[in-house]
């Protein structure tokens, strides 16, 4: 899960990390009284879960608390890399002298937190790991120890930073790496951190990427969860511990595991077709996930058919169909299903759903096949009522 700069910074904050003053605004006039506040000169920021804000106009500075407000009005609505702007965050202005970046991150391959730091902050980091990778700089940080002011320091010197800047570097990384680590973060990032005109060090920007899996201990920042930069699909899914993601094509697909879904997409484009989506559905589902994941599959508008392929092993085949046959009761469709069992009470599960006059299969390959072929049909009939 990402958070938002205005979320992020505020964690960093949290830890030491110096930040600049400003408040969240949803509209125009809050953008205004904030401005205000904060003595006019500001700079409007657009909250979107991606990055690149800057270059697609959705950054900008303001002279004035009327200027705010003309910027923010612009911006508020705005669509970037696909989000909509709900909301800007409004910053005192900053009197940049330099912009550095630096990153918490795991280097997997060390088995440890790294800290990632590079002279040239403000652009895009990739594009400084493929022009000129001497300009970043890399530590490893013993989690048993922490960040230790000589590594600290090291990267300081090694970035060109002024020797009077080190004590506040190591102060501002130490709160990074604080905060990465209490949020059980897979990424932490400062990008810029400036220095200002009176020699200081401040945090501009901000990201953070929480650890899904990590969130079940973190309730106050699972929370912070922005629902509006998900779809309702996406959600609900979420909520009923359903992997799902949308996808271009138009044969929806349910299947038990994510490796077994990821092969079933890979037969159904073997046999022409394309999938709608990824959908894991876990292991032992249930009636209720079933019919929740069947929802969410119908809701798509570009499905013209649904391949179900489930293999059992603690999931019975037996409760699957009849978890189908209940879903299908209160997920009304005309949208043709293909259903393909296989493993535990694989055949008792195949004789439920023929009974109930549902397409089953007993390979692969003819579930795509069928799914494909009815795919084509359902388009047909559309187009010509
Ligand atoms: P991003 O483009 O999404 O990474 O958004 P940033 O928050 O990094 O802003 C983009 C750029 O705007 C930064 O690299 C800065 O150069 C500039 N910027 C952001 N805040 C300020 C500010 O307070 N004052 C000035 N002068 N420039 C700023
Ligand atoms: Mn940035």
């Amino acid at each position: 899960m990402n958070l938002h700069e205005y979320q992020a910074k505020r964690l960093f904050a949290e830890h030491g990390v110096p930040i600049p003053r400003g408040k969240v605004a949803v509209n125009a006039d809050q953008a205004r009284e904030i401005a205000v506040e904060l003595g006019g000169q500001v700079v409007v920021k657009s909250q979107v879960l991606t990055g690149g804000r800057g270059k697609a106009g959705g950054v900008k500075l303001a002279g004035s608390a009327d200027e705010a407000e003309t910027i923010a009005g612009n911006i508020l609505g705005m669509e970037i890399r696909g989000f909509t702007v709900r909301k800007v965050l409004i910053d005192e202005a900053a009197d940049i002298q330099d912009e550095i970046y630096l990153a918490m991150l795991i280097d997997r391959s060390r088995r440890r937190s790294m800290m990632m730091a590079s002279s040239a902050g403000g652009v895009d980091i990739e594009q400084v790991a493929k022009e000129t990778p001497e300009k970043i700089v890399r530590v490893h940080i013993d989690p048993l120890i922490g960040l230790r002011i000589f590594q600290s320091n090291y990267v300081a010197e090694a970035m060109g930073l002024s020797s009077n800047l080190w004590r506040e570097f190591h102060q501002v990384a130490t709160g990074l790496y604080k905060a990465f680590v209490a949020t059980d973060a897979s990424l932490a990032e400062i990008n810029p951190l400036v220095v200002t005109g009176d020699g200081h060090l401040l945090a501009v920007d901000g990201k953070l990427s929480i650890d899904d899996n990590a969130l079940f201990r973190h309730p106050n920042l699972a929370e912070m969860r922005d629902l509006d930069e998900e779809t309702t699909s996406e959600q609900q899914a979420r909520q009923n511990g359903l992997t799902y993601i949308q996808l271009d094509g138009n044969i929806g697909c349910m299947v038990n595991g994510a490796g077994l879904a990821m092969a079933t997409m890979d037969v159904i484009k073997l046999y022409g077709g394309d999938p709608a989506n990824f959908l894991d559905i876990g292991g032992g589902a249930s009636a209720e996930s079933v019919t929740a994941a069947l929802r969410i599959i119908l809701s798509d508008p570009k499905v013209e058919a649904v391949l179900f392929n489930i293999f059992g092993g603690i999931t019975r085949g037996d409760e699957v169909a009849r978890g189908i046959i209940v879903a299908l009761e209160q997920v009304q469709s005309d949208v043709p299903l293909v259903v393909r069992l296989l493993g535990t009470n694989a055949e008792e599960g195949r004789r439920i759903l023929s009974e109930a006059n549902m397409q089953t299969a007993y390979r692969l390959t003819d579930a795509a096949e069928i799914a494909v072929e009815a795919a084509k049909e359902h388009h047909q009939i559309q187009e010509g009522s």
